[in-house]
């Protein structure tokens, strides 16, 4: 495995597993808890240790999910990240989710808690303090946000003691200034984070799947001159930026044996500025 600094010489692997959808969307079903369970395990195994949870993926049951599948392993081997629903950003309301999700993950700690994303309703001050109590009494070693701009991200930092070490958006090939929930995330947000010393976490890093196939020339051409997958070619290109970590989410082991294959070489330089520059950007694929 490859990895960055997340902070303070702490490491973080370049990819980690993303579990939307497993155990649900936004309520349980509980039909594939098997296959996503031994899916998070093999990515374990194959050293993807950090799990991207959700307290709203499958409302809570991902969690679960995640919680039985590590069982297995030593605690310290894993770096498990969860989030906070915009909807419980109030002081006592995010204590309180806090520790439920640490319940539903059978953990005594989480490693990252993110703000799953800003709510101009509840004041950022409040969130931060909470954000704060948790750091302070070992609920999670770091705090992020997720969804965030930049000027999100400063105001943040104002009221916390902590650091942000972390912000969590969507980034791929396709979907660079204009995502499902933020914007200018290569003109702004990224530039921003790699600035302070933020990692960006990103999410969506295939687009749903959309560049884990054919039918895009120049990644189909890139698959050819690398002898590497559209998949592995589209994950290289994020992890070869400075900052960047990715979470694609796989249930299929072969897509995360696949996904593995992204590390361990590197694009041409010329080549990442034919990703930057000539790929054919869809900003509209938020709609997809
Ligand atoms: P994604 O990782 O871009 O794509 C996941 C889809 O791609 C799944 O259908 C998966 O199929 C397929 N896939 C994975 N590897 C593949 C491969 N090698 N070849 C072909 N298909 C492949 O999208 P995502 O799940 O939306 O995003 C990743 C993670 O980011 C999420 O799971 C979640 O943890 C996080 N996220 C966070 C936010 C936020 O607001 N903070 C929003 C969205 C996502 P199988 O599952 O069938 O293998």
């Amino acid at each position: 495995m490859e990895f960055k600094e997340l902070t303070d010489g702490v490491k973080i692997p370049v990819l980690g597993i993303g579990t939307w959808k497993m155990g649900g969307g936004l309520s349980a079903d509980t039909t594939h808890d098997k296959e996503c369970m031994f899916a998070i395990k093999i990515a374990v195994r194959l050293e993807m240790t950090h799990i991207d949870t959700a307290e709203l993926y499958g409302n809570g049951h991902a969690e679960e999910l995640v919680g039985e599948a590590i069982q297995e392993f030593e605690r310290e081997q894993l770096f498990i990240a969860t989030k906070v629903k915009q909807e419980n950003l109030r002081y006592d309301d995010l204590i309180s989710a806090a520790k439920r999700s640490l319940k539903r993950l059978r953990t005594g700690y989480i490693d990252l808690y993110l703000i799953h994303g800003p709510n101009p309703y509840t004041p950022i001050e409040e969130t931060m303090k909470a954000m704060d109590y948790l750091v302070e009494n070992k609920l999670t070693r770091f705090i992020g946000v997720s969804n965030f701009s930049g000027e999100q991200i400063k105001e943040a930092k104002k009221h916390a003691e902590n650091k942000i070490v972390a912000n969590q958006i969507e980034y791929n090939l396709l979907t660079r200034n204009r995502g499902q929930f933020t914007n200018s995330m290569e003109s702004k947000i990224i530039p921003y984070c790699q600035k302070n010393g933020i990692i960006v976490i990103a999410y969506r890093p295939l687009a749903k799947g959309e560049l884990a196939k054919p039918g895009i020339k120049l990644l189909d051409e890139l698959t050819e001159k690398y002898g590497k997958t559209q998949a592995q070619i589209a994950l290289n290109w994020l992890i070869s930026k400075p900052n960047i970590v990715t979470i694609p989410k796989a249930v299929r082991i072969e897509h995360i044996k696949e996904n593995l294959g992204a590390i361990g070489w590197r694009l041409s330089e010329e080549d990442m500025r034919r990703l930057d520059y000539d790929f054919p950007v869809n900003d509209a694929f938020y709609n997809l």
